[in-house]
């Protein structure tokens, strides 16, 4: 952890929520690091329940069939922001669930409402540790609406689609920018029109669109909402 990390108020919670590619683990980790606190990644979560899926041959589009496996994987995560790690019934996945197969079937997975009820329990297991032990910063498309509604700081995150496809496809090693774009749009509209938990911006959330900034000023703005929240309790 950063040696040179600020003092963040005790149990603080800060969600960032926002769409694919719109910077969220990158500030998330980053504020993270910079104010000592853990980093939960609910977006691992839900490709390593796909990944589990695909494994076990689940129809990931038979909403009845997902939900019947929703308890079945075993789903750790580990907190540190320089080093998130996630594990599926004790094997590491952290490459596997980023691949092709999973980027496709994960929003259909997780719009199923045991899919979200299961993985809730789990997040909210991680945010009531990091909480005792000073506080964590949480990523996904429902943190400030559902997950943690209390959360001192909440940020929802955008960007113009061409520049998200633009960032994924370099952090995928220079993957077809047009495949990645629609890849992008496509999990966005399910994300956005599920029933269960839809990606919003949550009440209190301060919206940024990253596009048009690097990733030091959004860190360095989201530490600052982090301070205007300490200095308000
Ligand atoms: O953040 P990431 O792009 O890795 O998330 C992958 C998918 O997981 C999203 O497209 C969405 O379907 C699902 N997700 C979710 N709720 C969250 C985080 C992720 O439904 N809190």
């Amino acid at each position: 952890m950063n040696s040179s990390a600020r003092t963040a108020p005790a149990g603080l919670v800060v969600a960032v929520d926002g769409t694919s590619g719109s910077g969220k683990s990158s500030t998330s980790r980053g504020v993270a690091d910079r104010l000592g606190l853990r980093y939960l990644d609910t977006g691992a979560m839900f490709r390593a329940m796909t990944w589990w899926m695909l494994r076990h041959g689940v129809d990931v589009h038979d909403a009845d069939a997902v939900a019947a496996h929703a308890g079945d994987p075993e789903i750790v995560s580990g907190t540190d922001p320089l080093d998130p790690t996630i594990t599926v019934d004790g094997e590491d996945v952290a490459a596997g669930i980023r691949g092709d197969d999973v980027n496709a079937a994960v929003s259909p997975v997780s719009a199923v409402p045991e899919v979200r009820a299961r993985l809730l329990q789990l997040q909210r297991a991680v945010i009531g540790d990091a909480t005792a032990d000073g506080g964590i910063v949480v990523e996904g498309r429902d943190i400030g609406s559902v997950v943690a509604p209390d959360a001192a700081v909440k940020v929802y995150l955008s960007a113009d689609p061409a520049a998200r496809a633009a960032r994924r496809a370099a952090e995928q090693g220079g993957a077809d920018l047009g495949a990645t774009r629609q890849s992008l749009l496509a999990r966005d509209k399910i994300d956005s029109g599920r029933a269960t938990a839809p990606l919003v911006r949550a009440e209190g959330a301060v919206h940024v669109d990253t596009t048009a900034y690097t990733l030091e000023e959004v860190i360095g703005l989201v530490v600052s909402l982090v301070d205007d929240a300490g200095a308000r309790t």
